[in-house]
Parts: C-alpha cells; sequence; structure tokens
C-alpha cells in the first residue's frame, strides 16, 4: 500500500472519492448531495445513503460540528509503527453543521479534555501531492 511521507497508509483514491480529496488539498470540506431528497453522504459513494438516487453534487459543507461520539487509541493502528509518534489518537464521529456525519481525528486536544458534545472545525493536513486530509480541532 502505497505511503504517505510520514510513513502512513495513502487512501486509495478513485474517480468516486477524489473530489473529497482534491478538495481538502485546497482547504475545503465537500459532500456529495442528494439532488432528489438533499441528503449529505459520508463517505463517497454512487448512491444517495438515503433514497438510493444516484444524482449526487458535490457540495462545500460548513467545517464545523459537533463530537457525536469518540475514542482514544493508545496503541499504534493498522500496524504502521510510523502512527507511534502521534499516540494517543483521539478519533471521533462528528455531527457536521449541515447535517451530515462523518468520522474525523481530533487534534490539538488532549485526551481527556475531548468529549462528546465538544465543538470542533476542520483544518487539513497534506498527505500527498494530490491531496489532503480534513482533521478537527477544538473551534
Ligand atoms: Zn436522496
Amino acid at each position: 500500500m502505497a505511503q504517505t511521507p510520514q510513513g502512513k497508509p495513502l487512501p486509495q483514491i478513485t474517480d468516486q472519492t477524489r473530489p473529497f480529496w482534491s478538495a481538502a488539498k485546497q482547504r475545503k470540506l465537500v459532500m456529495q448531495k442528494c439532488d432528489r431528497c438533499g441528503t449529505l453522504n459520508f463517505y463517497p459513494k454512487p448512491w444517495c445513503v438515503e433514497c438510493g438516487n444516484r444524482g449526487l453534487d458535490w457540495v462545500e459543507v460548513k467545517p464545523y460540528g459537533t463530537i457525536y461520539s469518540l475514542t482514544t487509541a493508545y496503541a499504534v493502528m493498522m500496524n504502521y509503527p510510523d502512527w507511534k509518534d502521534d499516540l494517543p489518537v483521539i478519533m471521533c464521529i462528528i455531527d457536521l453543521d449541515d447535517g451530515a456525519r462523518m468520522y474525523g481525528q481530533l487534534t490539538d486536544c488532549a485526551p481527556d479534555k475531548a468529549h462528546i458534545g465538544m465543538r470542533v472545525q476542520a483544518h487539513f493536513v497534506d498527505i500527498s501531492e494530490e491531496a489532503a486530509i480534513p482533521k478537527f480541532r477544538p473551534a
């Protein structure tokens, strides 16, 4: 599997997911929006998660949300030792203000300070020439 300069696995970027990664590179958070029912999809899929419609448009969403759930990893993930320098890693499920629910890493926050209901804001970390990954920090 391809790796970042930091030695972590790179996402497999496909035609379906490229707009998400490319927008993140430009410091924008985008999602697919159903042109029939208006539901936002995360993660990218060929159809609407709510109604199955295949008419999806990429739209920019506000990079703010609230932590719905979280967990903290104190051990190396996915057998990639290069995660070691990042530990502990806080992973969250976030309810974005625009209505979608997505997962992401919480940074710039001690594990004992992170909590359900915490307001967070996206920021973007470059992982390759063509992609960045959205992460979150306390808002
Ligand atoms: Zn729909």
